[in-house]
């Protein structure tokens, strides 16, 4: 068995899903290795319809399946991903949390663990003189063995963890110098630091909205994700403004939002219709919509 590969993420599949997600995770700075059972990169598109046109790929008009395979290439060739062709996954076994060691049938193995934001905190402590976390809450969401650690550390007098929030910021001919911070207790304290992280998000207004009487959810409409419609039977919400269970806020996702929503909507607006699920590629009425048969 080989001596095991080492990586942030293995993506199992260098069709376009995969090859896109190389991009995304790349400019998140996360390694990628793709594992293919195919002899070529590009999934369906390079081995099913090489030479035939895809018509609704966003921003792009027109392109052949293996033309769009190459444009992905291009697109994230400065990630520098490893593909490993011609080797079928076979097992992938938890060794983290999150962590797995997965399998080819080559006998390849590959291992993946990722680690969570609360190692801004781990990494800087050995950089830094010295750190304090200030947290809103005694609570943490990120992956327990980071949360142990830094209790440890603030056990040990190694770390300072506050529990409150920056009231004010103090400062010399424009240098930072320290934080004032109001703690849970309402107690006020000074810290003294060089350097501030702040690691927020964002209060978004939510304007009228809110008086269309669509159930929402701090601020945001929840949305179911066969079709992304609200708590009012007719009515969508896709984009940022929606919220689901493992949403993210990219423009990508909306595309993909809009195009189950107008499935459904088509039966608002066409209830006697049968809708038939067609390929841009393979479709001619498609293409006549397209102006492109
Ligand atoms: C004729 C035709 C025309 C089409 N036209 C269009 C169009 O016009 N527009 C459009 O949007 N879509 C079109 N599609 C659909 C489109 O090609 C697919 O939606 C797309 O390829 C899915 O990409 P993917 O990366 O998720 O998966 P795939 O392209 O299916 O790639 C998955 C890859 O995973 C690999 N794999 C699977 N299991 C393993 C494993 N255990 N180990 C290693 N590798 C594995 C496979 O070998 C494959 O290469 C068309 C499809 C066909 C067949």
């Amino acid at each position: 068995m080989s001596e095991a590969i080492k990586t942030d993420v293995l993506i199992i599949g260098a069709g376009p899903c995969g090859l896109f997600a190389v991009f995304e995770l790349g400019l998140l700075d996360m390694k990628v290795h793709l594992v293919d059972i195919l002899d070529k990169i590009g999934g369906q598109c390079a081995e099913l319809y090489p030479e035939k046109p895809i018509y609704d790929v966003p921003g792009i008009p027109y392109v052949t399946g293996q033309g769009l395979t190459e444009a992905l290439m291009a697109q994230i060739k400065p990630f520098h991903p490893n593909f490993h062709l011609n080797e079928m996954v076979e097992t992938i076994e938890k060794i983290g949390d999150p962590g797995f060691r997965v399998t080819t049938d080559g006998g390849q193995v590959f291992e993946c663990k990722v680690d969570s934001a609360l190692d801004w905190t781990l990494n800087l402590h050995p950089i830094a003189k010295r750190v304090t976390l200030l947290h809103r809450r005694d609570d943490f969401r990120a992956a327990p063995h980071s949360v142990e650690q830094m209790r440890a550390l603030v056990a040990s007098g190694k770390m300072e963890l506050k529990i409150g929030q920056v009231t004010g910021l103090e400062g010399d001919a424009g240098v930072l110098t320290g934080a004032t911070v109001k703690g849970n207790d309402n107690a006020v304290s000074k810290v003294a630091c060089d350097t501030l992280l702040p690691f927020f998000g964002l209060t978004m207004k939510l304007g009228p909205v809110a008086n269309w009487g669509i159930a929402l959810e701090n601020n945001l409409i929840p949305v179911e994700t066969a079709a992304f419609e609200t708590s009012v039977p007719g009515i969508f919400a896709i984009g940022d403004i929606n919220t689901y269970p493992g949403k993210l806020k990219l423009i990508l996702c909306g595309f993909h939002e809009g195009a189950l929503m107008a499935q459904k909507a088509h039966r608002y607006v066409y209830p006697d219709k049968r809708l038939v699920f067609q390929y841009t590629t393979s479709s001619s009425s498609l293409q006549k919509k397209l102006g492109v048969n």
